[in-house]
């Protein structure tokens, strides 16, 4: 594999993170979130977003 190729390879895969984590970042905001969680931290049933307690 050529340096190139994968340079772009990595670029390409960031791009696509980045989407995607816009995405999810969206649909947490847009959740109507229903936390469920132990002493240490909350998590939406819905939308995996978490939340930490801090005491
Ligand atoms: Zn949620």
């Amino acid at each position: 594999m050529m340096v190139q190729n994968i340079e772009e390879e990595i670029n390409q895969t960031k791009n696509h993170l980045a989407s995607l984590k816009n995405c999810l970042k969206e649909i947490q905001q847009n959740c109507d979130h229903q936390f469920k969680g132990n002493n240490n931290y909350e998590k939406c049933v819905k939308c995996n977003k978490t939340e930490a307690l801090y005491y």
